[in-house]
């Protein structure tokens, strides 16, 4: 362990194993296979990247994405790693060369997606090869359940059958037990040591914005605490894709589109600039995100409702993975209640399936209208308990105020009664509110004993009572798909007003304040704060001097030096290798690379300083 801590502190460049990463090394080294779960940006590739370096032999590292592949060894190159890939993006005489690297031992991590691993051809290539061990990354995707379901990770146990002395680590970043079991299952690993971390990621601020016109309210949110950052944008349909990018290029920030209805080549070069440019959005549907690596989103922003708790945690795990303070934003109104709610209703699955769905459905609205910290929320669904209220949620540091509405759900509920739950809230808002209406008066719905007794309310305070009456479960619509409000069990006592009286307590609408700003702003506006102007100047040269590195040699800025590196450097201004070395994120590779020109440009700064 010595040595693995030597590594760590001299390739990697940090102090300090984080949560489980010493006994998972530990394990690995001496042979035993593991399971690991652990939060996104938690540091699990250093789990197995640094084994490999300790053991003998080549580490196959399984992964399924191969766009992703790239960005993974350009970061081990850039710490002086011998790592490599096999897949189709490469020639065959790349694609040789990599394997006679391989036959001759000169590789220490090769990267490779599981149909490439499970072909006959490189089966008999690892027989010949000395293998350290095998890292099976996104592990979940052995899951039958689950979204990222690939059929070739189940025959990954064969790499037990075969390779019975070689240790397997599988590592996922998702949470439920369920999945858990399933891995291993398929992946043969009874025999695992099994790591579970916290799914906490506390660096995440959490927030729902109910909102009718989101767009604006997106935009506050970005032109607020996001101005430079880069960002994800969720939308649910391509269109949206399409014209919630345009919209925020022509409000003057770099948004590209994402969805599977544009051409490889295009989703490519988006997903690419977004990783290689700083401050890049990239607004997409949900068939963005899996696996991308790029450490400083500062922002994940939903425009609609995730379709269950568990994609809401995964989508917005891919904000802050490096740690520092990001936000997970969402809007969502009245009509993406009912959407939600009638998708589950009209799916065509089986019936337990479907009941399944509900539940999930229900468990994300609830969360939605929560009144409580959400992060607790969040975490209890995964089992796990945090003792007190996070203080790092909308919840918790803008509690909302809560309100007795049983009054004006009785008035909402007898009104779609008395109107033969044949219509949907616009309508029944309308006659709860008595607005002169052609349509109205024509259904003699003007005579009703429930027109124009909703005046107390506006129709946006009404539209926000309806939303929450349908999470809640007060209210469903109709399984066609027409939006209309059927009564349901939970709104009969209520109708009835039996002995026990119930009451039905909801959020106050929140008020969208122009001028208030958030506590905890981003990330790298948080850090800039702590600087002092002349440190933040030196911070922007840094930065620029990155990107032009960066920009030469065609890797990610973050590759060369992370913003925390950076930000280090522009506080404690080292002069010598020995004070850089010291600064978190630099190793002896890096050191050795852009040590002089990161010093000399801090010299530079800190003379022309002095002479003002
Ligand atoms: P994951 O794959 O779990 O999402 P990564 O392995 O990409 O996470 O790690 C997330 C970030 O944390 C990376 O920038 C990585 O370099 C950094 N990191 C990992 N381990 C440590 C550590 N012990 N000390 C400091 N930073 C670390
Ligand atoms: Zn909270």
């Amino acid at each position: 362990m010595q040595q693995a801590r030597h590594i760590l502190k001299s390739t990697f460049g940090y102090d300090h194993f984080r949560h489980h990463q010493a006994e998972i090394i530990r394990s690995l080294i001496e042979g035993h296979d593991v399971l690991t779960l652990m939060p996104t940006g938690g540091g699990k590739s250093i789990c197995y990247q640094l084994p490999a370096l300790i053991r003998s032999g080549t580490a196959i590292v399984v992964s399924p994405l191969i766009a992703l592949m790239q960005n993974q060894v350009d970061a081990l190159k850039q710490l002086g790693i011998r790592a490599e890939f096999l897949n189709s993006a490469l020639h065959p005489g790349e694609q040789r060369l990599v394997e006679n690297n391989f036959l001759a031992g000169d590789i220490d991590l090769l990267y490779m997606a599981p149909e490439r691993l499970l072909n006959e051809h490189t089966l008999n290539i690892i027989n010949q090869c000395d293998i350290s061990l095998f890292a099976i990354d996104e592990a979940h995707c052995v899951s039958q359940w689950g979204h990222d379901f690939r059929k070739e990770y189940q025959q990954l146990s064969l790499l037990h059958s075969r390779f019975p002395n070689v240790p397997r680590i599988a590592l996922t970043a998702t949470a439920d037990q369920r999945t858990r079991n399933e891995i291993i299952e398929q992946l043969s690993l009874r025999q695992a040591k099994v790591f579970i971390n916290s799914f906490d990621r506390p660096n995440i601020h959490y927030a729902i914005a109910e909102s009718g016109n989101s767009r604006d309210a997106l935009w506050q949110f970005i032109a607020q605490n996001h101005a430079e950052d880069a960002g994800i944008v969720y939308c649910l349909s391509r269109k949206n894709v399409e014209v919630t990018a345009e919209w925020l290029n022509k409000k003057g920030r770099t948004a590209l589109p994402y969805h599977a209805g544009l051409g490889q080549d295009i989703r490519q070069r988006n997903q690419q600039r977004f990783l290689r440019e700083d401050g890049v959005i990239i607004v997409a549907t949900i068939a963005f995100g899996m696996g991308i690596d790029k450490p400083d989103v500062r922002f994940v922003a939903h425009m609609n409702l995730p379709k269950n708790i568990e994609s809401y945690y995964q989508e917005t795990g891919r904000a802050g993975r490096d740690g520092d303070p990001s936000d997970a934003w969402m809007s969502y109104g009245l009509k993406d209640v009912i959407n939600l709610r009638m998708f589950t209703e009209n799916s065509e699955a089986e019936e337990q399936f479907k009941r399944m769905m509900l539940q999930k459905t229900d468990a994300m609205l609830g969360f939605c209208e929560l009144t409580s910290c959400r992060r607790q929320a969040l975490l209890a669904y995964f089992g796990e308990v945090l003792e007190q209220p996070c203080g790092n949620c909308d919840n918790c540091m803008n509690p909302p105020e809560t309100w007795d509405a049983t009054i004006a759900t009785q008035k909402a509920l007898s009104c779609i009664y008395r109107t033969h739950e044949r219509f949907g809230t616009h309508y029944i808002i309308d006659i709860l509110t008595g607005k002169d209406d052609e349509r109205i008066r024509r259904n003699s719905h003007d005579k009703l004993s429930t027109f124009d007794i909703g005046g107390e309310h506006t129709s946006v305070e009404w539209r926000g009572i309806f939303r929450q009456l349908i999470a809640h479960g007060y209210l469903a619509t109709d399984s066609e798909g027409y939006g209309v409000l059927k009564l349901t069990e939970k709104s009969w006592p209520l109708l009835k007003r039996t002995k026990t009286p119930q009451t039905v307590m909801l959020r106050k609408l929140r008020k969208i304040s122009k001028t208030k700003k958030k506590k905890t702003s981003s990330a790298t506006r948080v850090m800039l704060q702590t600087l002092s102007a002349q440190d933040q100047s030196l911070f922007e040269q840094l930065r620029q001097l990155r990107s032009r590195l960066a920009k030469e040699q065609n890797v990610p800025p973050y590759v060369i030096f992370p913003d925390k590196t950076l930000t280090e450097m522009a506080i404690i201004k080292p002069v010598s290798a020995s004070q850089m070395l010291d600064i978190s994120g630099v190793g002896e590779t890096k050191l050795n690379r852009y040590g002089d020109t990161f010093l000399h440009e801090i010299s530079r700064a800190v003379t022309s300083n002095c002479k003002i």
